[in-house]
């Protein structure tokens, strides 16, 4: 683990802390937004965090993340900037308005240079509020590849990588290319564990993770996949949550399909980023659902991509091809 990793570690980790401390307040403050998908005090918070320490440390670089000033409640928008201060302030001292909304619009939405920031503070919401898992998610871009990432799971309690029986909840994931993955179990302080994707290579003992929210897919053509795959098990779990379960070998295969009632819908970037490299290095694979890897151009559409379909790499070819016979199904 190198000094940034470190360094973005130790970010993710309070970051974490954070969104719990939120969390254990109530969620009395959730605003909708203009794409009706609800944010909290957690999401801007933790986008102020993480924004904070990338002005620090990498100031001029841009960052694409999910919150921006548009997120914030149209009415009693200053009561509500007032209770993001005082949430943030045992985390970063005492902030002015402009300060929030300052790093709040250090989010550029896209960027013509090669290095850059993805970011989403809080992926998975809507599990957050529910009390299922949610992830923090930041990657860095250079020249179309991602280079690092690193996923917090306050909530993912990873038993199978401990003897211990009393693991807590609490996970960070990071990756960086070429280098391999990685997971913290319960606390900073305890050992890096190596991860990899699982040996499976037989599809009817593959487990797919799908999005808990039923309107975010297709549930219908991934009943189907899993029928024509001879799967049994399909679980599902909020966030890229998901990505970190396949990394450390808990399941095979992600996927998600454009929901029937919005099939312009286009993945966002920082959906992915944090959590493809981590699979990625963990020796998995991340394609949309006809195979083609994601495009990273500074956008904050995945335009050229249709879903999404991981996998441990050993079931990828044989996934897209039932694939292909789904999405030439009318
Ligand atoms: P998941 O839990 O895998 O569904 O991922 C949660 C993320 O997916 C959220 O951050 C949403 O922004 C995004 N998402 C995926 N599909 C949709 C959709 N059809 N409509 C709105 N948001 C979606
Ligand atoms: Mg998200």
């Amino acid at each position: 683990m190198d000094n940034l990793s470190k360094e973005l570690a130790k970010l993710m980790w309070n970051v974490g802390i954070f969104t719990e401390t939120v969390a254990s307040l109530g969620m009395e403050n959730i605003q909708t937004k203009e794409d009706f998908s609800p944010v909290t005090l957690a999401d801007l918070g933790a986008q102020i965090m993480v924004s904070h320490w990338l002005n620090m440390h990498f100031e001029g670089e841009p960052l694409i993340a999910e919150e921006s000033l548009k997120s914030l409640p149209k009415t009693n928008r200053d009561a509500f900037i007032d209770k993001l201060k005082g949430v943030l302030e045992s985390f970063l001292g005492k902030l002015s308005q402009k300060e929030i909304l300052d790093y709040l619009e250090l989010n550029c939405f896209s960027t013509k240079k090669e290095s850059y920031w993805v970011l989403d503070p809080l992926d998975g919401t809507k599990g957050f509020i529910r009390g299922n898992q949610y992830a923090i998610s930041l990657g860095h871009i250079n020249k179309g590849t991602i280079d690092v990432g690193v996923l917090a799971c306050p909530r993912l309690r990873l038993t199978h990588l401990s003897d211990r029986k009393d693991v807590q909840q609490g996970c960070l994931f990071f990756a960086e290319k070429g280098k391999g993955a990685w997971v913290q179990l319960c606390n900073l302080s305890s050992d890096p564990i190596p991860i990899h994707v699982s040996q499976c290579k037989d599809p009817s003992q593959a487990k797919l993770f799908r999005s808990y929210e039923s309107k975010h897919t297709d549930v219908e053509k991934t009943n189907r996949f899993c029928e024509k795959m001879g799967m049994k098990l399909s679980i599902p779990v909020d966030s890229q949550v998901k990505y970190g379960l396949l990394a450390c070998g808990e399941g095979e295969i992600i996927l998600r399909f454009t929901p029937p009632d919005n099939p312009n819908y286009r993945e966002k970037v920082w959906d992915h980023v944090g959590g493809a490299i981590i699979l990625h290095e963990a020796g998995g694979k991340v394609t949309d659902v006809f195979g083609k890897a994601f495009q990273y151009n500074g956008e904050p559409l995945l335009s050229n991509s249709i879903g999404v379909f991981a996998s441990n790499g050993y079931l990828h070819d044989i996934g897209v091809n039932i694939l292909q016979e789904i999405m030439g199904e009318l």
